[in-house]
């Protein structure tokens, strides 16, 4: 049996939809997006982030039952590798606790491995793969994964780049800044971090019979961290990176002059600092951002260094669960910053992303987008679009994206996006990748935002689900985490799949 029919016979073996075949089978497989889940290999995936403490505090029979009640939920999204909240614990302090889960706020969240880690995997990486204390003796794959096969449910392993800088060993993969000090960030290209990552794979892959893997990478290059390119904190000029003895060595590789780079930051450092600080130079902000561009074209070279970077840590990550698990898939949530920045989406190339890549679960959160984009318009109209009114800086932005018919500037923050936006990116995701990729969007479904802000209602959710399969969607991803959702906004979810005759 040739390695294809292997896969083919596996892959009708195990049932259900089909996680991502191979780029082998390009062209075998419909390439049509499923939409009537008629056959089984091409049932839609209607996936759910959760993370271990809804299980420990709901039960995880009973979080189970729900999801397919409520919501017709066949594939699980485990969070098992974090620091952040986002994808982890309960509601933050700040926020409502939703209608379900212990009523009770968890200050002393700490995060790391919420699965058992297998130190002989991690035998190539001075990062320490830290055990979760907040359940030390719970493992949510061990867990939950018989009780997802009971129900036919699929059971991804959903992990990101979000560390401690306490945590042992961080200290020999993190990134160096322009200045030469370390940051909190890693950096992908030391082989701390990546033999982390690719421990974690195999750990995974060989500890447990899940379904697939999904990591994310909420970062971008130091370029765009410079301008602020982003919703987050705007970015520190000062602090971008990576300058590292690895990346140094790199760029001598990639014929970069380093010292040039170095010195076009710093340039570039000067210019944001003035744009902040309320300067005007006499030829305008665009004008003099581009001088320094073309002075220091080395800039634009370490931005691509870094991304180079980011690629070989997926390209490293697809070929190690390949090598393991050929029929199980492998994919990448890929952040919001896609949605804003013209900049961070010139990067996200979808026809390279295909080359390593089994799915995309797209960040289409349109509810928390309204508010994110107005933080986008905000940090680069103080820096790049410093000519420009935040309105004006909007509306560029609109057509830049190709967006339409969405909020000006002054509503925005409290309409959100719209559920055509979700149809619009999906139908870009889809056109954009080879046939063999499946595209998940991710729906947002109460994402904390600021009191006066845009919340999720019902007729959010269920009109986010129906634009998205409009769009030639494979599936959808409701995110971030069951723990912060309302029961009736999933059960909205629920509905529109139900009216679309996918369950
Ligand atoms: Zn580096």
């Amino acid at each position: 049996m040739n390695r294809r029919t292997f896969l083919e016979s596996s892959l009708i073996a195990a049932g259900g939809f089909a996680l991502g075949p191979s780029p082998e089978l390009v062209g075998q497989r419909s390439t049509q997006p499923s939409r009537q889940g008629s056959g089984t290999t091409d049932k839609p995936m209607i996936g759910i982030q959760v993370g271990a403490v809804s299980f420990v505090d709901e039960g995880t029979d009973k979080v189970l039952d729900n999801f397919q009640e409520m919501a017709a939920l066949n594939t699980l999204f485990l969070a098992t590798f974090t620091y952040g909240r986002g994808i982890a614990g309960r509601q933050p302090r700040g926020n409502p606790l939703p209608d379900h889960g212990k009523q009770e706020y968890d200050d002393d969240y700490h995060g790391g491995i919420f699965s058992t880690p297998h130190s002989q995997f991690y035998k190539g990486t001075s990062i320490v793969p830290e055990k979760a204390p907040d359940h030390p003796n719970y493992d949510v794959i061990a867990d939950v994964l018989p009780a997802a096969r009971r129900r036919n449910m699929k059971v991804i392993c959903w992990f990101e780049d979000v560390f401690r800088k306490e945590v042992r060993g961080f200290d020999r993969a993190a990134e160096v800044d322009l200045h030469g000090r370390p940051t909190t960030h890693t950096c992908p290209r030391n082989p701390n971090t990546r033999n982390f990552w690719l421990g974690m794979v195999e750990d995974y892959l060989r500890s447990y019979d899940v379904d697939g893997l999904m990591w994310g990478s909420e970062r971008q290059g130091p370029l765009n961290n410079a301008i602020g390119a982003s919703h987050g904190g705007g970015g520190n000029p000062s602090t971008v990176g990576c300058f590292c003895p690895h990346c140094l060595d790199a760029a001598k590789k990639m014929g970069v002059d380093a010292a040039r780079a170095r010195q076009g930051y710093t340039a570039l450092e000067g210019w944001v600092t003035a744009m902040r600080g309320g300067k005007r130079p006499a030829d305008g902000a665009f004008v003099t951002f581009w001088r320094i561009l073309v002075e220091y074209p080395e800039v634009l070279a370490w931005e691509r260094l870094w991304n180079e970077g980011l690629r070989d840590t997926y390209r490293d990550m697809y070929r190690k669960a390949h090598e393991i698990a050929p029929s199980k898939g492998i994919g990448w949530h890929l952040w919001h910053t896609n949605s804003f920045a013209p900049f961070y989406r010139a990067e996200q190339d979808y026809a390279e992303l295909s080359k390593y890549s089994d799915f995309l679960k797209v960040v289409m959160y349109n509810n928390s987008g309204g508010p994110r984009m107005a933080e986008y318009i905000r940090n680069i109209q103080g820096t790049l679009f410093g000519d420009l009114t935040p309105e004006q800086t909007l509306e560029l932005t609109y057509r830049l994206q190709q967006y339409e018919g969405e909020k000006p500037f002054d509503r925005i923050s409290q309409a959100g996006l719209s559920a055509d936006y979700v149809r619009r990116e999906t139908t870009r995701a889809v056109a954009g990748v080879s046939s063999h990729v499946k595209i998940w969007p991710g729906i947002d479904i109460d994402i904390p935002t600021r009191p006066s802000e845009k919340k999720t209602e019902t007729e959010d959710v269920y009109a986010a689900v129906k634009a998205a399969f409009d769009g030639g969607a494979h599936g959808v991803l409701l995110s971030r985490k069951y723990s912060e959702m309302k029961l009736a906004n999933l059960r909205a979810a629920g509905q529109a799949i139900r009216d679309l005759k996918l369950a």
